[in-house]
């Protein structure tokens, strides 16, 4: 899609559970600075396509590709957390927060778990502890990262006392901890309002600006309409449609896919 530079490469990518094919050869790219949407119904294969990214789940054929060094580098195969490492940050389809630990101690927590890829409840009893383990640097970069998505004002609320549009705001500022230049969205819009779709749409045009590249799986066509550079519509594993959103709304497959069912 575009001209510019290729950031993420899907080549082919094929995921098989048993007998069913969740992702069927997928052949897509996100291109620097872009926000790339990908759309279907539930079911289609989308959140499995970004656990493929990611090296949560290992490709049953096929190869990733990631910008990094001048050129695009096959990622498949390299464990989640060397590919966090390499610059792809990530948020999952559920809010995934310690609810009665302060926006700032979520963050932090993200971010030491990245930087030391430590044992989650070691890490969790330091923050609590205070015990100077989270060095202070951690602690900066997490409240840098909330204030530039908009939260600098809320780091000692507890984050189960959020809204659920700040809730998912706040998983995205633990995913640019560590200086992504790729993230990838699962369902970020799901459930919220409309004015906090809007908040989180200007954040995420915010991040482009600054030369952020995203990866977005949404459900809801209408949220990536406006947002998104290209989009990639799958069902069943497949890739059904891609394009510039306006066309990709049009083309009669994706009605079929979307209103037919
Ligand atoms: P989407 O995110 O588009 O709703 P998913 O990627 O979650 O779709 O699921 C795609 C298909 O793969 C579904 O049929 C789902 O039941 C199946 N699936 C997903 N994860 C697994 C798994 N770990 N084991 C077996 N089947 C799975
Ligand atoms: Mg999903």
């Amino acid at each position: 899609p575009g001209g510019g530079q290729v950031i993420l490469e899907v080549d082919l990518a094929r995921k098989q559970f048993g007998g069913l094919v969740a992702v069927n050869d997928m052949q897509f790219s996100v291109g620097s600075g872009q926000i790339v949407g990908l759309i279907g119904p539930n079911g289609a294969g989308k959140s499995t396509m970004f656990n493929l990214v990611t090296g949560v789940l290992p490709l049953t054929s096929g190869t990733i590709r990631f910008f990094r060094d001048g050129s695009l580098q096959a990622i498949s195969g390299l464990p989640s957390r060397e590919i966090v490492k390499l610059g792809i940050g990530r948020t999952f389809q559920h809010v995934r927060l310690l609810p009665t630990m302060t926006v700032l101690e979520n963050v932090a927590i993200g971010a030491h778990l990245r930087a030391k890829h430590g044992d989650i409840s070691e890490v969790i009893s330091s923050v609590l502890c205070r015990n100077q383990k989270i060095e202070d640097a951690l602690l900066l970069e997490a409240k840098r990262q909330l204030e530039r998505v908009g939260l600098g004002a809320m780091l000692h609320e507890e984050a189960g006392s959020l809204a659920l549009g700040q809730q998912r705001i706040l998983e995205i500022a633990r995913a640019l901890c560590c200086d992504p230049s790729l993230l990838l969205l699962d369902e970020p819009a799901a459930g919220l309002r409309y004015k906090e779709k809007q908040e989180l749409a200007s954040l995420l045009n915010k991040l482009k600006a600054e030369g952020m590249s995203v990866l977005l799986v949404e459900h809801d066509m209408d949220f990536v309409m406006n947002l998104t550079d290209h989009l990639v519509v799958m069902e069943f594993g497949t890739k059904i449609a891609e394009g510039l959103p306006q066309q990709v709304q049009q083309n009669p497959a994706v009605l079929e896919a979307y209103l037919g069912g």
